[in-house]
């Protein structure tokens, strides 16, 4: 990048960050180490949802030094408001910690005869402004280019959430995969991405010996495995073998003796009877081994008809280009298909039945947009219908917060509000602990203790996602 370009950048970066005139700011060191102005922040009044207990309280204050919580909940002092920037809230606004979507595919398929690949230039403004403020890509198409964005926005480069880089997909999913390669061609590939800096990785559509060396291998770099898994038939892995490996998380579906190897095993899970013994002895793999589930339930939704909560509470598709809008209105009309239906149904239930017996749950939203949705407003879709199987809602808040934390490795400095943590947080509208569709109406977003406003944030990617012949190049 070129200085003037950096000055430009460095110029809008500013205008963007709210409320904070340029000249009042105090230098400082964010949290992530990268050095610029920042100024001290105070919340005052309002509600907090810490996603230690299990309702709000009412915020006494909350002061945040050089991106840090050094106060939750207690009165600020005279002291310690000199020079900081005062957020005062209403009795009606509510924080949270910022959510973790731990399935966010930044990736889309627009156009007709579109290639399905990753846009991480205006998508990232669309999951900062919905208040989520760590992603897990969970398999990428261009990690290079994944790991360029991710760079640029921890040097404050680019506006977005944290990105915990998968890589590319480890499995089929990975274009051109090596259906033949070793396990030494697997530790090569997992030393070459933990070396690029991926932070967990994803497989999909991998063979049993191929998910074990890529489960050794990245657990002597210290980093985990999620996977999207099989039946075991032709040369698939199934969750419970994957356990048995020591596989950290499981996407989808839990898997076990209720899938027949000689069948693909998303038909069968869509008609899974969570009352069978089958069942019962994978739901206990999983809590006995402390793995983490994502059951990414809203998935099935986006290849059939909609479901509650897949409103427009903001008219999403106007983030797209021009073409890419007329693209879409030329697709046909959305219509019942019958296997993905029962699949979301099927999800619904075995979710619940997991969160019933003590299983760990994460948030993902699994939503590769084709022009109508948009992953991070879908992170609020998945967090209601968490709600929708019966999951209490403190519950489904923590699943998106805290636990997304664990299951990155991060809960030491992330997913609540507490002292010494990192300041990511967003502010709503309404209580969301008594309606959980109250974490939609995001006022604020802060990351980092860096403020947000999640209305510019939103008016720079209108119009912009997707391909446009008029584009600059
Ligand atoms: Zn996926």
């Amino acid at each position: 990048m070129t200085s003037v370009w950096r000055t430009i950048r460095s110029a809008y970066l500013a205008a963007v960050l709210i409320g904070v005139p340029l000249a009042a700011r105090g230098q400082g060191t964010a949290a992530n180490g990268v050095s610029w102005p920042q100024q001290n922040v105070v919340i005052r009044g309002g509600w907090l949802f810490t996603s230690t207990g299990n309702d709000v309280i009412r915020n006494r204050g909350v002061l945040i030094v050089a991106g840090r919580l050094l106060a939750v909940d207690r009165p600020i002092t005279p002291a310690e408001m000199v020079g900081a920037r005062v957020i005062d809230l209403r009795d009606d606004q509510y924080v949270l910690p910022g959510i973790f979507d731990v399935h966010a595919h930044y990736n889309m398929t627009l156009g007709a005869g579109g290639v399905r690949s990753d846009e991480y230039t205006y998508n990232p403004l669309i999951f900062l402004a919905n208040g989520v403020t760590s992603t897990f890509p969970a398999g990428e198409y261009d990690p290079e280019g994944m790991m360029a964005a991710r760079q640029r926005i921890d040097a404050g480069e680019q506006i977005g959430p944290r990105i915990y880089n998968s890589g590319p997909y480890f499995g089929t999913a990975r274009r051109g995969w090596n259906q033949n390669a070793t396990s030494a061609d697997i530790y090569r590939d997992v030393d070459e991405w933990a070396a690029k800096g991926a932070r967990a990785f994803k497989a999909k559509g991998i063979a049993p010996q191929h998910l074990r060396a890529l489960i050794e291998r990245a657990h002597l770099h210290g980093l985990t495995v999620t996977a999207h898994l099989e039946s075991g038939f032709r040369n698939t892995t199934n969750a419970r073998d994957a356990i048995l490996m020591g596989i950290d998380r499981v996407e989808h579906i839990l898997g076990g003796d209720q899938l027949d190897s000689n069948k693909t095993a998303y038909p069968l899970w869509s008609m899974v009877d969570t009352s069978s013994k089958q069942f019962k002895d994978i739901v206990q793999l999983f809590v006995s081994r402390h793995v983490m589930f994502d059951p990414t339930i809203t998935a099935p939704v986006y290849f059939s008809q909609l479901q509650d909560g897949f409103d427009y509470w903001i008219d999403e598709r106007k983030f797209f280009t021009p073409e890419v809008q007329a693209w879409v209105k030329t697709k046909p009309a959305r219509h019942v298909v019958a296997s993905w239906d029962s699949l979301y149904w099927a999800m619904r239930r075995t979710t619940k039945a997991l969160y019933d017996a003590g299983g760990q749950l994460t948030l993902g939203t699994d939503n590769p947009s084709t022009g109508e949705f948009l992953a991070g407003f879908s992170a609020h879709r998945e967090l209601h219908t968490l709600v929708l199987t019966g999951i209490p809602t403190a519950a489904a808040l923590k699943i998106a917060t805290i636990n997304g934390a664990r299951a990155l490795g991060v809960s030491d400095k992330l997913g609540t509000i507490e002292v010494g943590k990192l300041a990511d947080l967003f502010v709503v509208r309404g209580n969301p602990v008594r309606d959980i569709k109250n974490t939609r109406n995001v006022q604020l977003v802060l990351k980092s203790g860096f403020v947000y406003d999640p209305k510019e944030l939103l008016a720079q990617a209108e119009g912009k996602i997707g391909p446009s012949p008029r584009r600059d190049p």
